[in-house]
């Protein structure tokens, strides 16, 4: 085995997404496994800024593809060039985004390579990769091995911390496009229609703060000025999201995104084993709850029993008072 790919994430207006990092970690720590030289790719309408960003953290070569029809990511245009990108390398990764988790299985195919998908930990048994997976909404974890030279895995963001830069500046080298098969020709970039926030995004913030259902149509109302008084993102159980209270950005959880910021403040929330898989790895966790017997408790650092309506405007007006 020799040589690792990491395929990097950008936004649509081609800026570099802070989950690459993750992917990069995963890959340092599979390199000394797998031999050989870590590399990058990265693609889109254009990819100079992010190539240059990337350029700091120790790869032999950041692989650049640039053409239009790769402004916004379709997964027909995309597979084939990492594909060629991937040539020369035995494992390919990217982090477990809805991005990774569309695109690398395909490349997988591509390259005839088995994968290894929503990785929580890489290490090494025998001279091989062994690939650590969360199962049964995270209370087990499965070990696995595979057995293609060639492999194909994505890294969970919530278990991989962003790598640092190592200095250095590695050389950018241009690639083509390669040719696209038929399924790309039926394929076309309508729109994107993402919920503009002036918060930080779920998945990179530092402090997320989650309602459940029993706030009803009082969602916004109580989480916001929380939110806005610790400048965090706003997170939901599937609950509170299927009853309409909620968009389906917000869930966290099993079926919904998965978080590990630094603060994590659970807002009703009964702390079913699904809603705890999205947010377990979180630094500190703090669950507010009139109920003293939620499972929640079990996994808060701190926890407050109490009605979230007093409680909730109560601390969000001390924070306010303290931090202005
Ligand atoms: C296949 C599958 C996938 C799933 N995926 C997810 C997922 O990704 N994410 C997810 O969150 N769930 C998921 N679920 C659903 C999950 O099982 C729970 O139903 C859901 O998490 C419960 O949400 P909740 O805590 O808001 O609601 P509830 O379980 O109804 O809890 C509400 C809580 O609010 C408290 N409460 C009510 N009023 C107040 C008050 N005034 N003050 C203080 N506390 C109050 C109650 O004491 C209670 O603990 C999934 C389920 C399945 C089967």
């Amino acid at each position: 085995m020799a040589n690792v790919l990491v395929v990097a994430e950008l936004s649509e207006d081609g800026k570099l997404k802070k989950s690459t990092l993750s992917a990069i970690t995963f890959a340092r720590q599979a390199l000394p496994v797998v031999g050989g030289a870590l590399n990058i790719v990265v693609l889109g309408a254009s990819t100079a800024e992010a190539a240059a960003e990337l350029a700091g953290f120790g790869a032999a070569k950041i692989i650049a593809v640039e053409d239009p029809s790769l402004a916004h990511y379709t997964a027909e245009h995309y597979a084939p060039t990492v594909a060629a990108a991937a040539q020369g390398s035995s494992l390919v990764v990217a982090t477990a985004t809805s991005f990774g988790k569309d695109l690398l299985p395909r490349v997988a195919a591509r390259l005839g390579a088995a994968y290894a998908g929503d990785c929580s930990g890489v290490s090494a048994e025998g001279g091989k990769l062994l690939y650590k997976r969360p199962m049964f909404a995270g209370n087990a974890s499965g070990y696995c091995t595979l057995e293609t030279t060639v492999q194909v895995a994505t890294a969970r963001q919530s278990e991989f911390s962003p790598a640092e830069p190592s200095g250095g500046s590695s050389p950018v080298e241009k690639l083509a496009k390669a040719a696209v098969g038929a399924a790309a020709a039926r394929v076309e970039f309508v729109g994107l229609e993402a919920v503009k926030s002036a918060r930080p995004d779920l998945g990179d913030a530092k402090v997320v703060v989650s309602g459940g259902r029993g706030l009803k149509e009082k969602f916004f109302e109580v989480m916001e000025p929380l939110a806005d008084a610790v400048g965090a993102a706003i997170g939901a159980s599937r609950a509170a999201v299927d009853a309409g209270y909620a968009p389906g950005d917000f869930q966290v959880g099993q079926t919904g995104k998965i978080v590990a910021p630094q603060l994590y403040i659970a807002v009703g929330i009964s702390g079913a084993i699904q809603h705890i898989a999205g947010m377990k790895s979180s630094k500190v966790i703090v669950a507010i709850n009139k109920d003293a017997e939620a499972p929640i408790f079990q996994i808060a650092d701190y926890g407050l029993v109490a009605d979230m309506f007093q409680a909730v405007p109560a601390l969000t007006a001390e924070l306010k008072k303290r931090h202005g």
